[in-house]
């Protein structure tokens, strides 16, 4: 079912922040929330994997918490906050998680084994981190025949998501799926989107800036956002930390 929103009377001007995938790079979560202010949104949303990876996982936990957004859970938000078994990972993803359930309190990590798979936003839209197929197997969304399993779980017109690290937007028209780049479009209705809001703090999709994107309800414009941060500092406490150095080399490729 196809639940087209109305558009917001009471406040003409509301811009959601939708970011993700912040893997502990405070350097560029600080950088994005900087941005936020000067393009006046008006709330946010946090999509997930907050921690992981980088060095400053306590740091981030605490800023996001400290914003009292709604936020949905990651993948490594999950393996985080639980003892979950991690032999499936790759060894440089299960490296940071151990040394990351090292770095967090108890209450830390209970907060993060807590955290809800979707959310709805303002009775607007939709999100979650991997996709709406089974949320809990972090489904990578990164062809048509995956998107559509996530829309068939979708009940409002839009949806964002994070997980892949790639800021594309998935359409559903009559049933077809099609998938882009964006920079900035607009919702139109009788398509359903499913959009990914790019990373925070490790894009891969080889532009290094951290990006997240602005959903304007009222226009119904959605634009993404590439923000320069100090790539350096972070760079210096992945080494100073210990964590592996691929981790620190990937963040100048955007990859
Ligand atoms: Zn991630």
């Amino acid at each position: 079912m196809i639940v087209e929103q109305a558009l917001p009377s009471y406040n003409k001007a509301m811009r959601i922040a939708v970011f993700a995938d912040i893997h502990a790079n405070l350097e560029a979560l600080e950088a994005v929330l900087d941005d936020m202010k000067k393009q006046k949104v008006t709330s946010m949303v946090c999509l997930g994997d907050i921690v992981g990876y980088n060095a400053d996982p306590s740091a981030c936990l605490e800023r996001v918490r400290a914003l009292g957004c709604q936020a949905v859970q990651g993948n490594h938000d999950y393996h985080s906050g639980n003892d979950s078994d991690l032999s499936a990972m790759n060894d440089v993803a299960k490296t940071a998680l151990y040394w990351t359930r090292g770095q967090l309190s108890t209450e830390q990590r209970n907060y993060l084994r807590e955290m809800p798979l979707t959310q709805t936003v303002e009775d607007f839209f939709t999100v979650v981190h991997a996709s709406l197929a089974e949320p809990q197997r972090w489904t990578y969304v990164l062809s048509r025949e995956a998107a559509a399993d996530s829309f068939a779980r979708q009940d409002h017109q839009v949806c964002f998501c994070g997980h892949t690290h790639m800021p594309f937007v998935f359409q559903e028209t009559d049933g077809r799926v099609s998938v882009a780049k964006y920079k900035k479009f607009q919702i139109k209705s009788g398509t359903r989107y499913l959009i990914n809001c790019g990373s925070v703090g490790q894009p891969r999709d080889g532009d290094p800036l951290a990006a997240y994107a602005i959903y304007n309800v009222y226009s119904n414009i959605v634009e993404l956002r590439r923000v320069t941060y100090d790539m350096a500092t972070a760079v210096s406490k992945i080494r100073a930390a210990g964590l592996p150095d691929a981790l620190a080399k990937r963040l100048a490729l955007g990859k």
